[in-house]
């Protein structure tokens, strides 16, 4: 089997920009048989997501995220299919996806590891379960339930940072089918902003490396902005925050400007950014979906309804191999992706 190792770790403080060579790809060998409680399962699908940047690092910041280890083989989401099971709860065949999922073609795992997916929820797009179907959705969808307060009909203005990528874009439609009557998304290329209104049904959408970006969010939000779904912290957050409404909400969902920098998590405001956050009273607590998981099963139900009647529109990019894992983690740092950054293993 072939297994990608994270073999160089980057030193806390270092303010270090990943790059593909910090893994290595090694072939390797499993035990033959499978023991009791566990399942040998084939990888389809890996997912690559920025908060794999902190397990970078010896210390990742948080205590819910531990670091990878040096020459064992790195982890996050994966959808795979069950080859041989001593588990009574999956049989040969059977689709499974796991949060812990190895960088490896093949492995061994704990069946307690695993939850069996429903090909038909997703008409059979089974990368769906990493994105819209899985986590991001579910970071998109109760993100905005649990901290944005959007309440249809009273003619809220929502902007999205990062909004083309896998959070983002589902966010902003979210907003919408929850009942937010203006979304604006910013992103990193004109491409992006064009998909963002004639696919995702933004109202606009705003190039934060072309022009000002506060000067394009006053012009495209008059009525000020009432939900921030924050995926990027620094200065385009304090730009859209100058521009929130008395008693609005932040969305703290995500600081990707700030992860490759020594700074702890969530990034304090800058003081003057911060001022006005008090003096308006906009809410800004932190969000983790991992403390929302007795919502999951519900909530992954009315994603992948939304999404099989169109109200959803989801986008991936899909690099195909293993092999290129390292090279599709650094391409999605730094903007590479629309929607969600796959990785397809095997078929
Ligand atoms: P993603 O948005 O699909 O990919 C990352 C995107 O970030 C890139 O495509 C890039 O798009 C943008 N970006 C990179 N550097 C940037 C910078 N310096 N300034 C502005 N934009 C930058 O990734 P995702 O998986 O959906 O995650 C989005 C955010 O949600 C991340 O902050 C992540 O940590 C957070 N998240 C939080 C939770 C939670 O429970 N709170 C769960 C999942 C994810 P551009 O071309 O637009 O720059």
């Amino acid at each position: 089997i072939l297994i990608y190792l994270f073999n160089f770790k980057i030193i806390l403080g270092k303010n270090g920009v990943p790059v593909a060579e910090n893994f290595q790809l090694e072939q390797s060998t499993i035990p033959d048989t499978v023991q009791e409680g566990q399942v040998r399962v084939k990888t389809l699908y890996l997912s690559v997501d920025p908060y794999m940047r902190c397990r970078m690092n010896e210390d990742t910041g948080s205590d819910y995220l531990l670091p990878w280890q040096l020459s064992e083989a790195a982890d996050g989401g994966g959808v795979g299919v069950v080859e041989e099971s001593k588990h009574n709860n999956f049989a040969k065949g059977d689709f499974v996806t796991s949060f812990n999922w190895p960088w490896q073609t093949v492995a061994i795992l704990d069946g307690s590891l695993l939850q069996k997916l429903v090909p038909q929820l997703v008409d059979g797009r089974l990368s769906f379960f990493l994105g819209a179907a899985g986590l991001t959705g579910l970071t998109a969808l109760l993100g905005i339930k649990e901290k944005g307060h959007v309440s249809a009909g009273a003619n809220q203005t929502m902007v999205v940072s990062g909004a083309a990528g896998a959070c983002g874009s589902l966010a902003g439609q979210i907003g919408r089918l929850e009942g937010c009557s203006r979304v604006v998304g910013i992103a990193g290329t004109d491409e992006k902003c064009s998909i963002l209104v004639s696919e995702m049904g933004f109202d606009a959408a705003i190039n934060y490396r072309k022009g000002n970006v506060a000067e394009q969010l006053q012009e495209l939000c008059p009525g000020g902005v009432d939900v921030y779904f924050d995926n990027v912290g620094g200065d385009i957050s304090d730009a859209v925050i100058n521009q929130m409404n008395q008693n609005s909400h932040i969305i703290l969902c995500g600081q990707i400007s700030q992860y490759n920098k020594d700074v702890p998590y969530p990034t304090p405001l800058p003081p003057e950014v911060e001022k006005i956050q008090k003096e308006r009273n906009i809410t800004r607590e932190r969000f983790l979906v991992l403390n929302y998981m007795d919502k999951q099963e519900a909530s992954v139900l009315q994603l992948c309804q939304w999404i099989r009647e169109g109200k959803l529109k989801v986008r991936e990019t899909v690099v195909e191999g293993l092999e290129n894992i390292g090279a599709a983690f650094q391409s999605m740092m730094n903007g590479g992706n629309i929607g969600k950054q796959i990785v397809s293993v095997s078929k």
